[in-house]
């Protein structure tokens, strides 16, 4: 792990510490974002920056910092790092005052780091994973990324004593997503996805996921996903930042379809491998094209 950037100074990682009176230790009243950097470039900076300020005006906390801060400061986190491929991961909590739910009038804390970001094990994308579904349990504005994980880390926690690698979540029969990753459904040739709402934090992964499919001629579907098509799907996948696109090969110890790693997924893998290097205007080209999705309620 590199330096520590705290309000302003940076820190090594053992003297990184914040007040005992910070909103996010007392409250978890704060947001965070995780960006990925390849060859020490952030990838979809823009995406990620968009979501952290979206996730700022949800919780009515002003954004401290205008983009182009955010990217200097980014830019800084990844120089201290020694890997070349990284997690930066951004806090932004409400600051430090004296115990009151009121919200108070100080200035925010703002924490940025660069964590080594490693592949994931080889026998994870040969043979891919086991998940198991859980009722989510969290609240109903998941589509914010705040601090205020608990219930994600007794997920997670829960699915990794049953011996998986992830929670699966689903509300009133429909998934919603996975403790800490986004999950995409293939039934049939088609892409399935949950759609957007607040059930559900809008995964940046996924996003790239659903247009590579598209310019792959896999058609997409947002829309409800229910238990039965989960069940029943050829192929699943895990997104998310730190772990790109993973294979799911086994849902509460049953096979998904044949139970080995799916063609679709192998392509798209490969897909995401290759737009990794591509820079952030042919992304924005590649979401802005005209899309066969179809939106259900
Ligand atoms: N949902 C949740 C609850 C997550 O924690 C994450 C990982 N940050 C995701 C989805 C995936 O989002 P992204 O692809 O933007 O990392």
């Amino acid at each position: 792990m590199g330096m520590v950037f705290v309000n302003g100074s940076w820190l090594e990682p053992a003297c990184a510490t914040v007040s005992v009176f910070d909103r996010g230790f007392l409250f978890g009243d704060g947001v965070y974002e995780v960006i990925a950097a390849y060859d020490r470039h952030p990838f979809r900076l823009g995406a990620h920056l968009r979501r952290l300020n979206r996730s700022l005006e949800a919780i009515r906390l002003p954004n401290p910092m205008d983009n182009r801060q955010w990217a200097e400061l980014i830019a800084d986190a990844i120089a201290q790092e020694s890997s070349t491929d990284q997690a930066v991961y951004i806090q932004v909590t409400r600051g430090v005052a004296p115990r009151d739910h009121a919200f108070p009038d100080c200035p925010p804390t703002i924490v940025v780091m660069g964590n080594p970001l490693k592949p994931p094990p080889a026998a994870w994308l040969s043979q891919g994973i086991a998940v198991v579904t859980m009722a989510d349990i969290r609240w109903q504005r998941c589509d914010i990324k705040t601090t205020s994980l608990l219930a994600n880390v007794l997920l997670r926690q829960a699915a990794l004593d049953a011996g998986a690698a992830e929670a699966v979540l689903l509300q009133d029969g429909q998934l919603t997503e996975g403790a800490a990753s986004s999950v995409l459904v293939v039934k049939n040739g088609v892409l399935h996805a949950p759609p957007p709402g607040p059930a559900l934090l809008p995964g940046i992964t996924a996003e790239l996921l659903l247009a590579l499919a598209r310019r792959l001629e896999l058609p997409t579907r947002l829309g409800a996903v229910g238990e039965t098509l989960l069940r029943n799907a050829d192929e699943l996948w895990l997104t998310s930042t730190t772990r790109e696109v993973l294979p799911i090969t086994m849902l509460d110890r049953q096979p998904v379809g044949d139970g080995r790693v799916g063609p679709l997924f192998q392509h798209m893998h490969q897909a995401y491998q290759e737009a990794r290097r591509w820079d952030a205007a042919t992304i924005d080209a590649l979401l802005q094209q005209p899309s066969s999705i179809t939106l259900h309620p």
